[in-house]
């Protein structure tokens, strides 16, 4: 009965900011008047999905405290709850039986794709192509929501340039400038293109993460330290993030690391001052997993007290899974210890996100049977991942036309056990998608039926079953599966081999020291090498891989990474020649991992070429210093010429937009996209310049023969570059411009900024 009479109470207290017809900010002002201390704390308090919610109450550990707060209203959200009924079932319970009713919103790391799964993110990357990077997105967001979920934690902008670093795969690569026009195209992907969007019932709220520079730690180790200056935090970690912001991102994750000296999640200058003041902000920041409680194995904080104490005063808005803010806050402020002007500011800003989501109007417009039934897995979104799988490939290599493959009369021997594999082709971060969803690579040759095609595993990638905990199941030895492979490529025209890192080898926490083929893979290589060298080397990874002796023999060389669910589809399709890739990579490839971290735009040392004779000039002693493949780098089985690069002028005054033309021409005999790229070098700077910039790019569709001119405009977003005080400067002085096919050969001019 007490109850019963609290609800009605409340109801009668609450309608008032249910009312959709006010303005938001003051829906959340009459919702805030009535929180008590401990609601408010609440909704900072974020937990794991728990238990099947749709089954009994938990009894005993943490699955029935968490219950019990989730009853009390002490949590505000939850992440990977799977599916419309579970989400429902924990809804229900923050709706109807907590005393204010303040709807959950619901996070999951929706990476690349739902159920139907995308390309992991870095091959997306090697499109350059934002429009689909975008329409890979709001199929993911569409999937998503309607399994019930309201936000993503991605997308993922971290820049990297170290191959070691297992979760290069989540990113966009090693450029700042790519990396913020994909950043803005996957935050409009997931959340719609304008405010009002995030509302409709097929968006959900982004999370730009890790905020920020997870991805300099040191030696690419998992977790590890990053200690990096103003010049690469401004100019190459932030202008993802600036982005993602500009295009409307509504929450930020911080990250697991320290950056010179401070743990990110306890970082004042990032989130206060950087984010939410200079980019003024209005979102919320969630911590990374028990990012809160790490703070004391950091020696930054003594205990949880002074962790939460810290976090919170530094901006973490919302804490994943510490279980610190739900059991210290309410004290720390008690205490006098921490303002509850800092919890107001949270709550706000959390408050705000679900309002926007349209939560309160519709707490269950999320929870719907049919249209999961319906969009989860649908034609439509197959076709779409399909689209971007093909899109991601990259062409590395392709000496005497062995690709595409003739569609009939060829004896064709496909070779690796990657080929077979239905689960490794969805990469990390697949926590919707069963295992075996993903069309395999054999699957997707044997639709064409005109040849002859034979499959041999040779051998295996790993021993025994393959999860994502185990780490060392890669290290197989077992070259019992050559003999057979041999016989196979023996007897064939071409050898088409898939070899790689397995879905499991990167992602988080997959850091590794070797960039080779894991395994007995390079032997596998040589030896079918000798029997036949017409092969195909199809590469399945998730970050770049040092590759130096299939780079010089082997003809043709395609970089598959991990397709997701449509991988043999797209896969096929490109050797066959029924679509020609057009994919660049986004990061550079390198001769060995000792030139790591190795990427394009490096700048100059004192020494940087051969002068004659002087052996003091930067390089290495026992390989060369440029890297395998370049960033920027992608074949087409058609050939572009470049020609007449031209400028409007040759000296320009301050404001004045610099107009660059180029000529492309399709040389070949495929019709085929090529992707333009355009660099500058800053000469003489304040600050060192790098050596070359990307600062435009543009995808181009040309036929046989045809000759488009294309043309590019740099104003003063693309010429300037922060200082070691975050000012953005544009100084006077000679620019050089390139453009080309990669960052490595290009046509090049200059111009002068007055
Ligand atoms: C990762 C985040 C992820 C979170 C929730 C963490 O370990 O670093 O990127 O969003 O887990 O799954």
């Amino acid at each position: 009965i007490l109850t019963l009479f609290a609800i009605t109470t409340m109801n009668a207290q609450n309608k008032a900011h249910l009312d959709k017809t006010k303005p938001i900010e003051e829906r959340i002002d009459l919702l805030m008047k009535q929180m008590t201390l401990e609601e408010k704390v609440g909704q900072m308090n974020q937990y794991n999905g728990f238990w099947e919610v749709t089954g009994p109450a938990p009894k005993g550990g943490t699955a029935e405290l968490k219950y019990e707060h989730l009853r009390k209203g002490w949590v505000g959200s939850m992440l990977t709850v799977r599916g419309v009924n579970q989400v429902r079932a924990v809804q229900k319970i923050a709706v109807e039986q907590t005393r204010l009713g303040i709807p959950l919103i619901i996070g999951f790391d929706v990476i690349h794709g739902y159920k139907t799964l995308s390309p992991i993110p870095l091959a997306e990357a090697a499109s350059w192509d934002l429009a689909a990077i975008k329409k890979s997105a709001q199929v993911a967001a569409a999937e998503a929501s309607a399994s019930g979920i309201n936000w993503t934690f991605g997308p993922m902008v971290d820049i990297s340039r170290e191959a070691r670093w297992g979760r290069v795969m989540e990113g966009a690569g090693e450029d700042p400038f790519l990396g913020s026009k994909i950043a803005e195209a996957r935050v409009r992907g997931f959340q719609g293109d304008s405010f009002g969007d995030l509302a409709k019932v097929n968006t959900i709220a982004a999370c730009a993460k890790h905020f920020a520079a997870y991805g300099f730690s040191e030696s690419g180790k998992e977790y590890n330290t990053v200690d990096i200056g103003n010049a690469t935090l401004y100019n190459t970690v932030l202008p993802p993030f600036k982005a993602a912001k500009d295009a409307g991102v509504r929450t930020f994750m911080n990250s697991f690391n320290i950056l010179n000296g401070i743990p990110a999640t306890g970082n004042k200058f990032l989130q206060r001052d950087i984010l939410k003041g200079k980019w003024n902000f209005n979102g919320y920041v969630i911590t990374d997993w028990a990012s809160i409680r790490e703070m004391i194995n950091h020696g930054f904080a003594a205990d949880g007290k002074e962790a939460s104490q810290r976090a919170v005063e530094a901006g973490a808005d919302m804490d994943m899974e510490s279980h610190l803010y739900v059991a210290e806050l309410v004290n720390l402020v008690k205490e006098g210890k921490v303002d509850i002007k800092l919890i107001d500011d949270s709550v706000r800003r959390i408050l705000r996100v679900k309002f926007e989501l349209g939560l309160f109007d519709n707490p269950f417009l999320y929870c719907d049977e049919k249209r999961e039934k319906e969009t989860v897995g649908s034609k439509a979104n197959n076709d779409a991942v399909l689209d971007m799988a093909k899109k991601s490939i990259v062409l590395l290599k392709n000496e005497r036309n062995l690709l595409p493959l003739k569609k009939s009369g060829q004896k064709i021997a496909l070779i690796g056990a990657l080929a077979k594999d239905k689960t490794s082709p969805l990469g990390s971060w697949r926590i919707a998608a069963e295992d075996n969803s993903a069309v395999s690579v054999l699957e997707g040759m044997q639709q064409y039926k005109d040849n002859q095609l034979t499959y041999e595993k040779g051998a295996d990638l790993t021993v025994g079953p393959t999860t994502f905990t185990a780490e060392l199941v890669f290290n197989t030895t077992d070259k019992s599966g050559f003999e057979a492979a041999k016989k196979a490529a023996a007897s064939a025209d071409v050898v088409v081999m898939v070899l790689g890192e397995h879905g499991f080898q990167s992602g988080e926490a997959r850091s590794r020291t070797s960039l080779d083929l894991p395994g007995v893979q390079q032997e596998l290589l040589e030896e079918i090498y000798k029997v036949n060298p017409n092969i195909v080397l199809v590469l399945n990874n998730g970050r770049p891989l040092a590759l130096p002796w299939a780079a010089e023999k082997i003809p043709a060389i395609v970089e598959a990474w991990q397709l997701g669910t449509q991988t043999g589809n797209a896969l096929a399709q490109v050797l066959y020649g029924d679509y020609n890739p057009s994919g660049k990579l986004p990061m550079s490839f390198p001769r060995n991992v000792g030139q790591c971290p190795i990427y394009y735009n490096f700048h100059n040392t004192g020494r940087p070429t051969n002068s004659e004779g002087n052996v003091f000039w930067s390089h290495y002693t026992d390989v060369e210093k440029t890297p395998q493949f370049p960033f920027g780098f992608g074949l087409s089985y058609t050939t572009f010429e470049y020609k007449n690069l031209k400028l409007d002028k040759a000296t320009y005054a301050k404001g004045e937009k610099v107009n660059v033309s180029v000529e492309l021409t399709n040389t070949g005999n495929f019709e085929g996209k090529e992707v333009v790229q355009l660099y500058i070098r800053d000469i003489t700077a304040s600050l060192s310049r790098p050596v070359k910039e990307l600062k435009g790019f543009e995808l181009v569709e040309l036929k046989k023969g045809e000759t488009k001119t294309i043309r590019f405009t740099l104003t003063e977003n693309e010429l300037g570059f922060f200082d070691n005080e975050g000012n953005y400067l544009v100084e006077p002085g000679t620019f050089k411009v390139f453009v080309g096919t990669n960052s490595d050969e290009v046509k090049e001019t200059a111009f002068v900024l007055k």
